[in-house]
């Protein structure tokens, strides 16, 4: 029994941020014909497939957080994105390699902030700010990597960590001091080419600036600060539109394929080497748009809704491990689970509670984090890790 949720879409979702994700993230994959190949839907399903597949491949690189079943149960039921299905699920939440988190951290938090700046919302007939124009960047920097062992995990972290991050730092400051955009959104990605035994780090943006800021200096500040990137860099002209927006987040943060098809150790060799760093940097004011957490769930959206409260990461965190406890209750094997009815049955109602408690004060205590994961290891504990992985 493998456990995957057999998704069936029944509908497509057309506003403009979901269309962003399709280009972002299919393009790359499928390549220019798969809306005429297989339609929205169809090429849904193929993505989950793909992923499926990788998830066996990256475990069987020996990449960690894919060791034990349930976790990569999890991961290979991560829902599509972009649709209605039957069945719902938890995201699995790996963004850097999952192509469905991918498009839901990455290309859909970037899409809605900027279109909440320039647009007001996400009314599909509101008028963009006539004062601000797109400014869409991708620069690159290869790094060879003549030996093989240039991959290994502990140089990856020791010498390009600090390199990415300072470099992150650098770029900031200039764009946010000489451009003052009014709101900046700016994705690492790591691209392996084995076969030619180089990888590339790209550095891409988008950055909605005063239209009097000239084009000379967007170029200027981009393009010659960082001689090492190579940089294609495009000020549009005129007021954005909405699609202009879609078509540039599709283009700027497009999916890293090679995290789908390069070699798995090289995979799990840059997933290691760069678990710590900050793929995504935003800047310009805080917002917060509601979609974003919803569409995280996979779930459907409500409209924005700004005054909702903060969760803090420690309660996201606990009722995480309280999802866990009653997927891990529902993987036991049935007759086992008729058994010891009154246990399991208990430690589900036990942990709802405490979940619900926490949910409606919005904060957890020691105790209760404890008790949590003390029933997620004793119910753990009653599941067999023999899958049959196919
Ligand atoms: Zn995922």
């Amino acid at each position: 029994m493998s456990g995957d949720f057999h998704y069936k879409v029944l509908d497509v979702r057309h506003s403009s941020r979901y269309k962003a994700m399709r280009s972002a993230v299919y393009f790359p994959i499928f390549g220019d014909g798969w809306i005429r190949k297989w339609g929205v839907g169809g090429t849904a399903v193929r993505l989950t497939g793909l992923w499926r597949k990788r998830v066996l491949e990256l475990r069987n690189a020996g990449w960690h957080p894919f060791e034990s079943r349930i976790d990569r149960q999890y991961a290979r039921n991560c829902p599509p994105f972009g649709v209605i299905a039957t069945t719902t699920a938890r995201a699995c939440g790996r963004a850097m390699v999952c192509p469905l988190c991918y498009a839901r951290r990455y290309v859909l938090k970037s899409f809605l902030h900027l279109e909440e700046v320039l647009f007001g919302g996400t009314h599909p007939l509101a008028k963009p700010r006539e004062d601000l124009r797109l400014v869409e960047f991708v620069a690159r920097q290869r790094v060879c990597l003549n030996e093989r062992s240039a991959w290994e995990p502990g140089a990856i972290f020791r010498d390009w960590c600090p390199w990415v991050n300072g470099y992150i730092y650098l770029h900031r400051r200039r764009e946010v001091d000489i451009l003052k955009p009014q709101y900046g959104v700016v994705l690492h990605r790591i691209f392996v080419d084995e076969n030619h035994g180089h990888g590339w780090l790209a550095r891409s943006g988008l950055l909605l600036v005063h239209r009097q800021t000239p084009a000379s200096w967007v170029e200027e500040v981009l393009a010659h600060a960082i001689p090492e990137f190579r940089i294609s860099c495009t000020r549009h002209k005129g007021t954005p539109t909405k699609r202009l927006l879609r078509e540039a987040t599709g283009r700027a943060f497009a999916y890293p394929v090679s995290m789908l098809r390069a070699d798995p150790a090289y995979t799990v060799a840059v997933l290691r080497g760069f678990h710590r760093t900050h793929m995504l940097a935003t800047y310009g004011p805080q917002l917060k748009c509601a979609f974003e957490k919803e569409d995280q769930m996979g779930r459907r959206t409500r409209p924005f809704v700004p005054e909702e409260p903060e969760v803090p990461p420690d309660v996201r965190e606990a009722l995480g491990v309280v999802e866990d406890i009653k997927y891990t209750v529902e993987k036991v094997d049935e007759h086992v689970r008729e058994e010891r009815e009154d246990f399991f049955g208990s430690v589900v109602k036990k942990a709802k509670a405490i979940g619900a408690t926490i949910e409606k004060t919005n904060r957890v205590t020691a105790g209760q984090r404890e008790a949590l994961d003390n029933m997620l290891e004793g119910v753990r504990k009653w599941v067999h890790d023999d899958e049959e992985d196919d």
